[in-house]
């Protein structure tokens, strides 16, 4: 075994005590939040080596890696997808994903409704906000959300659970904080109009988790702090 693969299992243990810490700073119950080991750009026997110790969720952010890595690992695991569907991946990835973390339009939502009624499923699924104005990203704008929540929860198949956001990235972590209480706002704000229950808030990433956690983070979103840098190729 190499050695970034033998630190994995001392990682995730690190990163799971750095969770329950920020979630008891905050009175929080720490079993409250789920962690999500993003796997992107690792191969299948990486992810094993992780599963092995214990972590059970892996978010994935392209449609091909979730699709060669899937049939290759036990149904034990469960697949998170945390990046940009495009409209003609929707229907060969939908049968393995757990919660769609980023719907990031009306048409997606759309999309993945008519593909869940053709397959007979029903999606758990979280809308992305763009709540920093980011240029960059994808994602719905706030207004754009609130007009567009209406369509979305009349959408029969979809489970809409909540929101998520990947604000721009700030080497001081506490710059991005204003982003995750922003979000948390906008959930509440949006229950409350719609009666909708959306418990789930997905934000938070390596460098920045304990400030998700300390404004309501449900699912954190952990790759280089479990898996070590990502080598692109
Ligand atoms: C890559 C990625 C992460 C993980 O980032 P790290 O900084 O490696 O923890 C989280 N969320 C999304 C949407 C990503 O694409």
């Amino acid at each position: 075994m190499n050695n970034s693969l033998s630190c994995i299992p001392d990682n995730l243990r690190h990163v799971r005590e750095r969770i329950a810490r920020a979630a008891e700073a905050c009175n929080r119950d720490p079993g409250g939040i789920t962690l999500v080991a993003v796997s992107k750009t690792h191969p299948a026997a990486t992810v094993r080596v992780a599963h092995e110790a214990g972590q059970a969720a892996f978010g994935e952010n392209k449609a091909q890696e979730i699709l060669k890595k899937a049939p290759a690992l036990p149904g034990s695991l469960e697949w998170h997808f945390i990046g940009h569907l495009q409209s003609n991946k929707v229907r060969k990835v939908l049968p393995w994903c757990a919660l769609i973390h980023s719907v990031d339009s009306l048409k997606l939502a759309r999309r993945i409704d008519f593909i869940a009624d053709e397959l007979d499923l029903r999606p758990r699924v979280l809308l992305q906000v763009n709540v920093a104005g980011d240029e960059a990203k994808f994602g719905f704008s706030p207004d754009s959300l609130r007009e567009a929540m209406g369509e979305i929860l009349a959408l029969e198949r979809l489970r809409v659970d909540g929101l998520m956001t990947v604000p721009p990235f700030r080497s001081d972590p506490e710059e991005v904080r204003p982003s995750f209480a922003a979000l948390r706002q906008l959930r509440n704000e949006l229950a409350e109009a719609t009666g909708a229950d959306m418990p789930e808030l997905s934000m938070g990433m390596s460098h920045d988790f304990e400030h998700a956690i300390a404004e309501g983070a449900t699912l954190v979103r952990v790759g280089s702090g479990i898996f070590g840098e990502r080598e692109y190729r």
